[in-house]
């Protein structure tokens, strides 16, 4: 299949009626997929309506088939449609972080939505994305879009049009390329049919913000202990992943020097991944800086492209550094963990 490209300036006025995006839109309209920035990561996009559009998602991710989609939408009028009710917290969240990376989980209208989407759970999980591009798509098409991230399943999700080209060329029928993508991360996935909130995934709206806003909020206690099944069926499998052994080390800079010299001894090719800070201190094959550690918005913006980067690299092997579980910094860990998929060293 050919992939069509189709460049367009997020910053231009009335999107939607530009050629490019026209066209982008008819071929979700013909139930073929398109891949679209979003102010998280690129997405991939079909009719959530539509079984056959939503099986090419499924087909050119390579994605398990029990992970559902989230379904993205221009304007909340078209929730209505397909879910039995919006609960007072849920309209709080919407009006505090939409349009924006907060994905609400819902109960589903049966019978609406393309069940391979929602991968026939009795609910569905909504997000307006904010980004001009992805809502004049959306709107032009008039379609909900049911949209994962564009990547290969099991690769680190795509930031940029060129990440998307590397893993879908010719799986798809097309590309917009907006530019870079903002958060870098994925939503935030908060569950709001119970009663008190419950997220099920970390990402760009953090803990803290949702509880200004509704109160008290948990976290799915299986995101932190591995016996457990996580309520988001996407979370028990290792996303992200570089090529190499990547290890998480909690210590000091010194101790992850000495960790590199002992397998660089070994003839072994060592990669780091740090921050800007850290950066000159390591001697290794390869050293990443993934933004400032002050800065932890800057960690989560850049987290993909490193971890794409070293697999340009040829390593045998990659130690990382830690970073404080608070605020974003709850979904990097969550990232970085599920990248290693082994456990943290402590020093
Ligand atoms: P991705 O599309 O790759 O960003 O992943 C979407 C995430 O949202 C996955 O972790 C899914 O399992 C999760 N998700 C989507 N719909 C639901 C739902 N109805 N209930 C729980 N988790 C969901
Ligand atoms: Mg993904």
């Amino acid at each position: 299949m050919e992939t069509t490209m189709w460049a367009v300036d997020k910053n231009v006025d009335n999107l939607k009626t530009y050629p490019q995006i026209k066209e982008a839109a008819q071929n979700l309209k013909k139930n073929e997929v398109i891949a679209f920035p979003t102010e998280t990561v690129y997405g991939l996009g079909g009719n959530a309506k539509s079984d056959e559009a939503v099986l090419k998602i499924f087909e050119a991710k390579g994605r398990p088939g029990d992970n559902p989609l989230i379904i993205h939408i221009s304007d909340r009028k078209q929730i209505q449609s397909f879910v039995k009710a919006i609960p007072e917290k849920a309209i709080l969240l919407m009006d505090a972080f939409w349009p924006g990376p907060l994905t609400i989980i819902l109960e589903n209208k049966s019978g609406v939505l393309s069940e391979k989407a929602t991968a026939g759970l009795s609910t569905v999980g909504v997000r307006m994305p904010d980004h001009p591009v992805a809502l004049a798509l959306i709107e032009a098409s008039g379609l909900p879009l049911a949209a994962p991230s564009a990547n290969l399943s099991g690769k680190p999700s795509p930031t940029t049009a060129a990440h998307v080209a590397e893993d879908l060329t010719g799986r798809i029928a097309g590309i917009v390329d907006g530019g870079a993508t903002g958060v870098g991360l994925e939503s935030t996935v908060v569950d709001c049919t119970v009663e008190i909130p419950v997220i099920l995934r970390p990402g760009g709206v953090t803990k803290e913000q949702l509880e200004e806003v509704v109160g008290e909020v948990s976290v799915d206690p299986a995101l932190k202990d591995s016996d457990q099944t996580p309520k988001s069926p996407g979370m028990k499998y290792r996303h992200y992943a570089p090529n190499a052994p990547f290890y998480l080390v909690k210590g000091t800079k010194e101790q992850i020097q000495q960790m590199v010299n002992e397998k660089r001894n070994g003839r072994l090719k060592v990669g780091v991944m740090t921050t800007k800070e850290n950066k000159n201190f390591y001697d290794a094959d390869v050293v990443i800086a993934t933004g400032e550690r002050e800065k932890l918005e800057t960690v989560a913006e850049s987290l993909y492209d490193t971890l794409r980067a070293f697999n340009q690299e040829n390593l045998d092997i990659i130690f990382g550094e830690v970073f404080p579980e608070q605020g974003v910094g709850q979904a990097i860990m969550n990232r970085l963990t599920k990248a290693s998929g082994l456990p943290i060293i402590e020093k």
